[in-house]
């Protein structure tokens, strides 16, 4: 059982980095190593596995054994402690020039063990115009023993000029019994439960995990499955609308305190709170005060991005709730997502037309495309639910 067998339904792009980990090792053994190259680009749908992928491939090129997945240099990288390893994982909206600048310089190091000096560019599509300018220098002048690891959603995500140096690894949406397979297998769930929380994902691992392990989750998936049989009216838009945003805003605040609390501990620990007793304004005066700043920009910047993300998926589950409506309007016999809402379903279906149902649909990619425009949430939100109505229901 090594790395690449904990990629759930990815047997394609699996078979190509292992071939490219052996291909890396004899090149570090002095043979030519041709299949191996120093650029690569993971792309997949949101669930995927993307940088699940590239860490398998990271802990492969590193271990002697090409990803045993049990050795200490495995379990290293799995871990995110291996020396020649840097993972960038972007916190807000985007990735900016100076840091990729300083990025460019520490990946540019000798490795420390003697082998591969790895970065693992996790959402690499956040990285400003500037900052991929700045990559793309690195990647066309790699030092010999540097790897570069990029992960986005699409190829079309990177500039061509940075893609078209990188070999592309696709990814795909996992089977949803392959999904559901891993839940019941490696978290213990319960294969009903883990069947339903695959189908509801929709091949999207960890959002499967989440629905299969957290009640809360399901909860608040099923508040967002419950908004479209309730849009009877204008009030009742104006007010799902109020709900959608302000659970999301929960969920944000619930996912980002408890990062931001260690990290706020952890910065008052290096400014001095607590060596000196007299609490962090002496610190901070020692210079930690731009530091602090510096922390609560990058955490305003987090949660913003996190409220966003949160929104995100739930117009995602009202896209693939339409989806269904959809099939049903056509008797195509598909897998629905929300099987378990038949009733709804058939609601949904019997009060409108195929063409109410795609122009809703079109309704929240439209919202999608505003929010990740910047528009303020409660307001974009608010036109969609509109434009979701149905006085017929
Ligand atoms: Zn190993």
């Amino acid at each position: 059982m090594g790395v690449f067998d904990d990629l759930v339904g990815q047997e394609r792009a699996a078979g190509t980095l292992r071939r490219a980990a052996a291909a890396g090792a004899e090149l570090l053994a002095g043979g030519r190593g041709s299949g191996m190259t120093h650029a690569w680009l993971f792309t997949g749908p949101p669930g995927s596995g993307r940088e699940e992928a590239a860490r398998a491939f990271a802990a492969a090129l590193f271990c002697p054994d090409q990803g045993c997945g049990h050795c200490d240099v495995c379990h290293q990288v799995a871990i995110g402690s291996h020396p020649d390893l840097e993972v960038v994982r972007p916190q807000g909206l985007s990735y900016g020039v100076k840091d990729t600048r300083r990025l460019i310089l520490r990946a540019a190091g000798a490795p420390t063990l003697g082998g591969w000096r790895v970065v693992l560019f996790e959402d690499a599509d956040r990285a400003t115009e500037g900052a991929s300018n700045a990559l793309l220098k690195a990647i066309e002048e790699p030092p010999p023993k540097t790897v570069w690891l990029l992960c986005a959603p699409s190829p079309d995500d990177m500039m061509i000029t940075i893609r078209s140096r990188c070999r592309v690894v696709t990814l795909v949406t996992p089977p949803t019994a392959a999904v559901a397979h891993v839940l019941a297998t490696r978290e213990n769930v319960p294969p009903e439960t883990a069947a339903s929380a695959a189908r509801a994902a929709q091949g999207h691992l960890d959002r499967a995990r989440r629905l299969a392990l957290d009640a809360e989750a399901r909860r608040r998936r099923e508040d967002v499955l419950s908004i479209p049989a309730s849009l009877t009216g204008v009030g009742e838009c104006v007010a799902a609308a109020e709900r959608l945003v302000k659970t999301a805003d929960e969920e944000a605040a619930a996912v980002t305190s408890i990062l931001n609390e260690a990290e706020t501990a952890e910065l008052r620990k290096v400014y001095g709170e607590g060596s000196t007793g007299k609490g962090l304004n002496k610190g901070l005066v020692r210079g930690g005060a731009g530091a602090m700043k510096d922390l609560e920009d990058r955490q305003k910047s987090r949660a913003t991005r996190t409220k966003r993300d949160v929104i995100d998926a739930a117009l995602l589950d009202l896209v693939a709730l339409y989806r269904d409506v959809l099939a049903v309007q056509f008797g195509a016999p598909v897998e629905l997502a929300n099987d378990d809402r038949r009733a709804e379903l058939d609601a949904l279906a019997r009060s409108s037309s195929p063409e109410d149902t795609l122009r809703r649909i079109d309704a929240i990619m439209l919202c999608r495309r505003r929010l990740s425009a910047n528009v303020n949430p409660q307001m974009a939100v608010e036109a969609m639910t509109l434009s979701l109505r149905n006085p017929r229901l």
